[in-house]
């Protein structure tokens, strides 16, 4: 009979899967910059680089108290924002849990709920001795809304479709913005409240990295979700040529690059896990290159390799392995921990699978887990790169280079995650792709989001 295949065996059949030449990339690249031009020209398409009416950066002398609601994918967050001018700002916030029934359940009732949130934090935070909201004031709100939106406007926008595992219903083609202010006027404490802004989290974080460094020109977020946002001359954007902008002005562009690739699946090199993922997930087809890189599914892809190695009897015989076959019950954090773990025995990885599935497992086990997370893990932060190199290659930033303010737990907290862009970079242009820079963005969603209340406030 045959021998048992090792560990070692597997990990080179994965790394065959998950590794992605400079070939590759570039192959990747060069549709994808095709994909953004379309895009520009024509309503509808798959990577739908939807008009923002955010015109311009910032003066950064933008000051003033601004309120901001975020609803990000797996936090709702209330923020004041304080800004100072001069690239300066302070900032109150706190963070409220979303659970998953929450994203399932009636549009209005989720709106109804951020209205609370809102309502609970005016109140915590107006009147004598609790601080800075004064009663009888007007005060701005920009509601970071982070899913794909069509607006005409910056303070009105129609949900196109749910990502990052919402599915909220009656809500996907009504205005979003709307559907909020008719929550909010259930709540008395906020009838100075005024929403002026929907923006999206990818445009907040280029407005709030540009008002801080000025060098920057894209923003990409690499958390529950992924996207990326940049600043493009109006006349480029064709598909809006009848409504008569001025072509010289420069209006920021949402990308939702995340749906790169859906449903024809012609560019993206996918394994049997990734075509798994997305056939399980709530909405198969969507958001391929999102599928193969956020925060909410590296966990899933590594998973369902392990359930396969399970099922073919080469991993955890005679063990019960129930908790780890429970679909997305491997977070991504998991991988950053196996990652990083710094002792020989992998004491990390151990803690991991007594601790959350009741699975002894053996060093070599141990080892290929962490390599694993390692083939995932550099396979996402290199198809990011590819995303950040069409918008360079597209914008013409090589030559001159550019800092791109990047943000979310996959960016900040996964080890390695910033370098391995940085080499994905080199990879697709040589050594000019050291002038790409990423950095990390300091709180878009909620100081982007004042910002561009306050731009909003000055043009009208
Ligand atoms: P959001 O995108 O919802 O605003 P985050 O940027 O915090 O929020 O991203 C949350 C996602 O990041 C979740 O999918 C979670 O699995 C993942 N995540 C959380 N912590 C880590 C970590 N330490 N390393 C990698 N991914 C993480």
């Amino acid at each position: 009979h045959a021998t048992k295949k090792t560990m070692v065996d597997h990990l080179r059949k994965y790394e065959s899967l998950f590794t992605l030449t400079p070939q590759r990339m570039r192959i990747i690249v060069d549709s994808f910059v095709e994909v953004l031009e379309i895009g520009l020209k024509e309503f509808g398409q798959t990577v739908p680089m939807i008009p923002t009416y955010v015109f311009g950066w910032p003066t950064r002398m933008e000051n003033g108290d601004f309120l901001a609601l975020d609803l990000g994918g797996t936090n709702l967050r209330v923020c004041l924002v304080h800004l100072q001018g001069d690239g300066r700002f302070e900032i109150t916030q706190t963070k409220y849990r979303l659970t998953e029934e929450q994203k399932q359940e009636d549009g209005m009732k989720l709106f109804d709920f951020c209205a609370e949130c809102v309502a609970n934090f005016v109140e915590l935070h107006t009147g004598e001795g609790r601080g800075k909201i004064k009663e009888d004031e007007e005060l701005a709100l920009g509601f970071t809304f982070s899913y794909p939106v069509n607006q005409a406007r910056i303070d009105h926008g129609e949900l196109i479709r749910w990502t990052k595992g919402f599915g909220a219903p009656n809500t996907e083609g009504k205005d979003v913005a709307a559907m909020f202010r008719a929550s909010m006027e259930k709540y008395p404490v906020l009838k100075n409240v005024k929403l002026t802004a929907l923006i999206n989290d990818t445009t907040g974080t280029l407005i709030a990295s540009h008002y801080v460094n000025p060098r920057t020109k894209i923003a990409v977020i690499l958390g529950t979700g992924c996207n990326a946002a940049y600043m493009e001359t109006v006349e480029n954007i064709t598909k809006i040529a009848p409504l008569g902008i001025p072509g010289e002005q420069q209006m920021a562009i949402n990308c939702e690059w995340g749906a790169f690739d859906s449903f024809q699946h012609y560019h993206l090199p996918r394994t049997p896990y990734d075509i798994l993922v997305d056939e399980q997930s709530n909405k198969p087809g969507e958001q391929a290159f999102e599928k193969l890189i956020s925060g909410r599914y590296l966990g899933e892809i590594f998973r369902l390799v392990l359930c396969e190695l399970i099922d073919a009897g080469d991993l955890f015989l005679g063990q019960n392995t129930y908790k780890l076959e429970i679909p997305y019950s491997f977070d991504t954090a998991f991988l950053s921990l196996m990652e990083s773990d710094p002792t020989d025995e992998l004491l990390t990885v151990i803690g991991i699978f007594t601790h959350f599935h009741q699975i002894e497992t053996t060093l070599a086990e141990r080892q290929f887990f962490r390599a694993l997370a390692r083939l995932i893990g550099r396979r996402a932060a290199r198809l990011s790169a590819c995303g950040i190199a069409a918008i360079v290659s597209k914008c013409g930033y090589l030559e001159e280079g550019c800092s791109v303010g990047a943000d979310g737990s996959l960016y900040n907290k996964y080890p390695g995650f910033a370098d391995r862009i940085h080499e994905g970079l080199v990879d697709v242009f040589g050594d000019k792709g050291k002038r790409i820079v990423t950095h990390h963005a300091e709180d878009g969603s909620g100081v982007g989001s004042a910002i561009i209340a306050a731009m909003t406030k000055k043009r009208k």
